[in-house]
């Protein structure tokens, strides 16, 4: 008679218990939609310089524009678990670059696959001599996607000074790739008139980089498309050492990315 009681009185408690725990879930859930975890702020606040030097009003906003961007876009790590240090640091090198924009995401992005450390160009990251690749976004058919190496990710923020972020630089090639090319030409960045002495300003820079005559990444020459994102990693981490090396570049920077 008791166990028949004790079973009866069982089911509706384990019932509220389950729903209880569940409907918790849920709204831990809306709460960090809402707003960044204490452990999110002190992530930001102690890797990212960019968002350490913005007003209190503008942090909030830097928050709330980074939980959005993660709330848009898959993080997967392969073959190495992803942090909420890396999942801060990606949402950082997306909104750094289009933060004067207020209502810009990234349209053409979907999926992020976190690798431990550089690949090659099979995207194979064990075994192989060439994986020299630290990040890359796709084209074609692997349109919507970007690969990062946690390792390049990481190092990125640990050292301002160099001005080498490699998640900077391939969110800048998705913002330079909106108007359809990755070509060093943010299009709809830019009025018209400031297309060609902007490339003006590549080519002599890409010039000086040739002859040894610039602290800007040697990458830059690969390509304009390169240079753009290697200087605005440059412009991005250490803009006031970009400034004084680069006067000309730096005015033409701001006034794309809007940045005073
Ligand atoms: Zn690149």
């Amino acid at each position: 008679m008791f166990e028949k009681f004790f079973i009866i009185l069982l089911v509706p408690v384990t019932i509220y218990v389950v729903y209880y725990l569940l409907n918790r879930t849920a709204k831990n859930n809306k709460a960090i939609k809402r707003a960044l975890s204490d452990e999110g702020k002190e992530i930001l606040e102690k890797e990212v310089a960019y968002y350490r030097h913005l007003s209190i009003t503008d942090k909030l906003e830097f928050e709330s524009r980074c939980l959005r961007f993660l709330d848009t876009v898959k993080i997967e790590g392969v073959g190495v678990t992803v942090e909420l240090k890396d999942y801060m640091m990606i949402a950082a090198s997306a909104i750094i670059p289009i933060f004067a924009f207020k209502k810009w995401t990234y349209p053409n992005l979907t999926n992020i696959m976190v690798y431990p450390s550089q690949f090659n160009k099979t995207y194979d990251f064990e075994g192989h001599a060439d994986r020299n690749i630290m990040g890359m976004v796709g084209e074609g058919a692997m349109n919507g996607q970007m690969i990062l190496s946690k390792s390049a990710l990481e190092y990125g923020f640990r050292n301002t000074y160099d001005g080498q972020n490699t998640a900077i630089h391939e969110f800048v090639h998705l913002i330079d790739k909106a108007d359809g090319a990755i070509d060093g030409i943010p299009a709809y960045l830019m009025d018209k008139s400031s297309v060609i002495p902007f490339m003006n300003l590549i080519r002599e820079e890409i010039a000086k980089i040739k002859e040894n005559k610039s602290d800007i990444d040697d990458y830059g020459m690969t390509s304009p498309a390169e240079f753009f994102a290697v200087a605005a990693e440059y412009f991005f981490e250490n803009p006031e050492k970009f400034k004084i090396n680069h006067p000309a570049l730096y005015q033409a920077l701001s006034e794309i990315f809007e940045q005073s």
